[in-house]
């Protein structure tokens, strides 16, 4: 179920009762020149609604906003640090289980290497401040390859390529646009440079051109999968 639809009453309901609760995570972020800025968000948030409905776990309201590097100087892209990506992780997840929630997935649409290290420091505080409580941190990205590989033509795809454009042009169509050609960054290796944009001009990480909309759906259904046996194993444990 969706927090931002519940009444109060709903959720007293579920208080206490071992209800797992899933917190997706996004970002706003370009996406190359044919996906929206908010592509991070509404795929985690489909996907863990779809997980929810099949676990029955209550599913927040995302969390919109998350840590960008290299992107973080093309235009739209709206990042925030990782100090205030953990503070926030500590106080959503010290609220929820304030309210008796003991069982609590942080699953993110951004993979970002500082975005998900401050999601995992996050965690580890919060099991380490209360105890009994029950967390798993999950990379939306991670999932994809576990479970998608052999639908995927793109070695290496990570950004508003293969994987990211089949996905919204099957949950969201007509907010797609012309997919761009195949696209890799270039990074001087180790380097930290004030302006990464130049070595990914488009911004595209893969390639959106073997993109299509059946395989986008056969990769969200099987990511919700994926994510409702993470969440049933939280349970079970
Ligand atoms: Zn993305």
């Amino acid at each position: 179920m969706e927090i931002m639809w519940m009444t109060m009453e709903d959720v007293r309901k579920k208080q206490h009762a071992g209800v797992p609760v899933i917190v997706p995570f996004g970002t706003v972020e370009q996406h190359g020149s044919h996906l929206p800025l908010s592509t991070d968000t509404l795929q985690a948030y489909s996907i863990a609604v779809l997980a929810g409905s099949a676990t029955g776990a209550l599913v927040t309201p995302p969390v919109h906003y998350g840590q960008c590097s290299s992107t973080r100087n093309h235009p739209g892209t709206i990042t925030i640090s990782g100090d205030t990506l953990r503070a926030l992780a500590v106080d959503i997840v010290q609220s929820l289980a304030g309210q008796g929630f003991a069982h609590i997935v942080l699953f993110s649409g951004h993979a970002g290497r500082i975005h998900m290290a401050a999601l995992r420091e996050a965690a580890e505080r919060c099991v380490r401040e209360e105890p009994g409580l029950k967390l798993a941190v999950i990379c939306d990205l991670d999932l994809v390859k576990e479970v998608s590989a052999d639908l995927l033509a793109t070695p290496g795809d990570g950004h508003a390529g293969e994987i990211e454009t089949s996905r919204m042009m099957h949950l969201y169509p007509e907010k797609v646009k012309e997919p761009p050609p195949e696209e890799y960054p270039s990074f001087p290796p180790g380097r930290v440079v004030p302006d990464p944009e130049r070595y990914w001009p488009g911004g595209v990480w893969g390639n959106p051109q073997a993109a299509d909309g059946e395989k986008g759906k056969l990769i969200v259904e099987r990511s919700a999968e994926a994510l409702a046996r993470i969440v049933q194993s939280l349970i079970e444990d």
